[in-house]
């Protein structure tokens, strides 16, 4: 299969190129020329399936073109290594939780598939690949750990000075060997800035080899599809379903938009922002206006120009009137997502995340002017990994799952720097 640019469809690569660059020559998004559509026969054994046998035919579907099948069988096998299950929260309403991977949040899919695809397409090669991420809370340690230890490959993380939670600052500064924080005093649009320069410098490029783990590189956001079609193989047959989905990059929408070209049946897809809500304004107005990135409570969707809307506009022909048919938008305020996570914990028994809260809003909403479907919302995150927020919010203390604990107790290390694309670049080439 190959990959076209979403800035020239003419301009073509393959799975490789693509992945090792990250962004193409010309700057644009990489997308698939064409995805595979299931039968109905294969759609039908997913009902049986968890997600990791369900990683393992889709990403066959999607990539075996261009990598031995047992390579990646073995490579999705060790990748999604856990399950996406469907908890019912509300009569028609359900959380889709993607929060069962190693850091406890979705990102863990798309990096962990990332770090062994990008391996094994670096196996053979005699100099160390290093990937930049910019990092707005939970990408950074999804990442890190995704591509912790992994042979010929360095991770520089960056991210924005008291930008994070503390419990996420501690998942990427603490890790050490391969991984290196970088501690940004501006913003996480800064940080992005600084990635972004990296890739157009043709000289930087040429003394080394560069990548990117966010989520513009097409192996991240692309397994993503995999838990969409998970989600609908837990519904009843013949459920009519929309999916509510809080974005900030717009990674997890596109794959959701790619699950959809290859067959999965939604009804529509809920765009959901907190107060950083330019594509809201877009659907609303057809106008896309980047802004400076507003700091809110659900912080991994705090973007004011999310990096993957090319990818929507080039997949409906930059047609407004063809995206706002298949995406509705909605905003909320901090003090909205607390309520929220009240709300369902008081009457529901379940706990949201500031995140997931925003999709369980929307999702509410819409289904009550349609209260024929079903909704799924997105819960991208654990909860506990918001604990300072959402402790305040149902007024009792939280217990910290093991695995994030450990977090707690190391030792941060980063490396600080001014959002000046010199000083971070004289720092890489001191990393050679
Ligand atoms: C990254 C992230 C999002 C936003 O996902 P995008 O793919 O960037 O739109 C939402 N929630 C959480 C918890 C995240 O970490």
């Amino acid at each position: 299969m190959h990959y076209y640019s979403t800035s020239n469809r003419e301009l073509k690569s393959t799975l490789k190129e693509a992945v090792l660059r990250g962004l193409a020559p010309d700057r644009g998004l990489y997308m698939p020329s064409s995805v595979p559509v299931l039968d109905r026969k294969t759609m039908e054994g997913f009902r049986n399936m968890e997600l990791p046998a369900i990683a393992v035919t889709l990403s066959n579907a999607l990539f075996g073109s261009d990598i031995p099948e047992s390579e990646l069988t073995r490579l999705t096998e060790e990748a999604i290594n856990f399950d996406t299950p469907l908890v019912q929260v509300d009569e028609g309403l359900y959380a889709l939780e993607l929060f069962h991977g190693p850091t406890l949040a979705f990102k863990d899919v798309g990096a962990r598939f990332l770090a062994r695809l990008l391996a094994y397409f670096t196996r053979a090669l005699d100099e160390d690949i290093h990937v930049l991420v910019a990092t707005s809370g939970d990408t950074g340690s999804a990442v890190a750990n995704g591509f912790l230890d992994v042979e010929g490959i360095k991770v520089h993380v960056l991210y924005p000075s008291g930008g994070v939670t503390p419990l996420q600052e501690k998942q990427f500064t603490t890790l050490g060997s391969n991984i290196t924080a970088l501690e940004v005093n501006g913003s996480f649009d800064d940080c992005q800035r600084l990635v972004k320069e990296c890739f157009m410098d043709e000289e930087l490029g040429g003394q080394m080899k560069l990548t990117s783990a966010n989520s513009i590189n097409l192996a991240r956001f692309l397994p993503q599809a995999f838990y969409y079609f998970r989600a609908w193989a837990q519904l009843e047959p013949g459920t009519k379903a929309f999916f509510s989905v809080p974005s900030g990059n717009y990674g997890n929408m596109t794959a959701g938009l790619v699950a959809r070209e290859m067959g999965l049946p939604v009804h529509t897809f809920l765009s959901v922002n907190n107060l950083n809500k330019v594509v809201a304004s877009y659907l609303l107005t057809g106008k896309y206006s980047p802004r400076p990135s507003i700091p809110t409570i659900a912080n991994a969707m705090d973007v004011g120009d999310p990096s993957n809307f090319d990818r929507i506009l080039d997949l409906f022909d930059h047609q407004h009137e063809r995206i706002t048919r298949h995406l509705h938008g909605y905003s909320y305020t901090d003090k909205e997502i607390r309520e929220v996570i009240a709300e369902v914990y008081r009457e529901k028994g379940y706990l949201c995340d500031p995140h997931g809260a925003t999709g369980y809003r929307a999702a509410q909403t819409y289904r009550k002017e349609h209260p024929e479907l079903t909704g799924i919302f997105l819960e991208t995150a654990h909860p506990a990994k918001f604990i300072e927020h959402v402790e305040g919010v149902i007024g009792t203390a939280m217990e910290l799952p093991e695995r994030l604990a450990a977090f707690a107790d190391r030792e941060k290390q980063a490396v600080f720097i001014q959002p000046d694309y010199k000083e971070f670049k004289e720092y890489l080439l001191n990393r050679i």
